[in-house]
């Protein structure tokens, strides 16, 4: 278990944590999700003693870091950039750590295995590709066998084959009772590896609850229905009490109505569909609107180009692009300037705040 209690970091002028508070229980993986910049590496740094905190504390297993006698018997990680010795052997780079960590010799052989890279322990590591760079940390990781592991962004970079192994690796690890923390600023990889969600956004806690708890609440369900009868449609669903928005000419959302009630309201008042589908809002748009006040740093979008989405439509964002503060951050902080089109702050907000009161 790892407690994190009031947990501040300041950077000069910069807060890069903020009085975090939260628990990582064992038996879960716990996804710490988050934007580029949002202080996932830095809270996992202090985590491990290599970065002081300006105030608060970290406990891991009811102690402080330095406290462990055996830390990495405690506390395994794989932080983002691991350096290993590029000079020496995959096998010699964890074997200096087995020693100095009085780690027996075959434990070694044992992680190797585990992930993968037993044919190249004899090849140096500054030849490896990033794969095999992540699946050396994972072993350093996991070397001494620890109840604790932590993994900081671990699936950048990976091939999907690499991506799929993490994932699996994670579970198999909180399975067996551990306790597994892996942070990602994607929340659809989130939605595939965990159990419990920590978000943050500019250091701050902004949520604390389980995966499940957080679909339940987050993925907005609604029904869309496409006419080339537009008029007639917005009259039978206002008719109806229904709650519609027209996200394009001739293309309704509607909340709180199933497809097949739909289906007979159009059948009854002859209106011809040309679409009538369930849908759901996707994860990444939900995490989105979260932390959409916390992002440092929105992209740009030049003169003229493109309009503001027109609506919550599941599947616009792709993952990996549309992600918060995404890779090179160009844009002035929030406040300095507005938000221009095309990003997901605040204008899309608002814009759904107002549609959502109904068309
Ligand atoms: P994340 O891992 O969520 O992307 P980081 O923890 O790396 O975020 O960074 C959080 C904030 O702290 C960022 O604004 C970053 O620029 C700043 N920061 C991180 N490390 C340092 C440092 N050593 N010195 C100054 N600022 C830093
Ligand atoms: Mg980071």
């Amino acid at each position: 278990m790892i407690e994190v209690e009031g947990l501040t970091k300041r950077y000069g002028r910069k807060l890069a944590v903020d009085h975090l508070s939260f628990q990582v229980r064992p038996g879960v993986v716990t996804g710490f999700l988050g934007p580029n910049g949002a202080g996932k590496s830095t809270t996992m740094r202090m985590m491990l003693d290599l970065d002081n905190p300006t105030s608060g504390s970290v406990r891991i297993d009811g102690r402080m870091y330095h406290e462990l006698a055996d830390p990495l018997k405690h506390i395994g990680a794989l932080l983002e950039a691991k350096a290993m010795h590029g000079g020496r052997t995959a096998y010699n780079n964890l074997l200096c750590l087995a020693q100095s960590n009085r780690i027996p010799r075959q434990r070694v052989d044992q992680v190797l295995d585990m992930v993968g890279l037993t044919a190249v322990a004899k090849r140096k590591s500054k030849g490896f590709s990033l794969g095999m760079g992540q699946r050396l940390g994972i072993a350093s990781a996991l070397l001494g066998d620890p109840e604790i592991l932590m993994f900081d962004e671990p699936v950048n970079g990976l091939d999907p084959e690499g991506i799929h192994w993490i994932r699996t690796l994670m579970k198999a690890l909180a399975a067996e009772g551990r306790t597994v923390f892996v942070s990602s600023h994607l929340m659809s990889e989130m939605a595939l590896t965990a159990d419990h969600l920590i978000v943050i956004g500019q250091g701050r806690l902004l949520a604390n609850t389980s995966m499940a708890d957080f679909i339940q609440q987050n993925s907005r369900s609604f029904a869309r229905v496409r006419t080339p009868q537009p008029e007639q449609l917005r009259d039978a669903l206002r008719g109806a009490g229904l709650a519609a928005t027209e996200t394009d000419n001739g293309t309704f959302e509607v909340e709180g109505s199933e497809t097949e009630a739909l289906g007979e309201l159009a059948a009854t008042h002859r209106i011809t569909l040309h679409e009538l589908s369930a849908q759901r809002a996707s994860l990444e748009e939900a995490f989105m609107q979260m932390t959409a006040e916390a992002v440092e740093y929105h992209a740009h979008a030049g003169p003229g180009e493109g309009a503001p989405p027109a609506g919550p439509v599941p599947g616009q964002v792709p993952a990996g692009q549309g992600a918060p503060g995404a890779g090179q951050a160009q844009g002035p902080a929030r406040g300095q300037q507005p938000p221009a089109p095309q990003t997901w702050g605040q204008d899309w907000n608002q814009g759904q705040d107002q549609r959502s009161k109904g068309a």
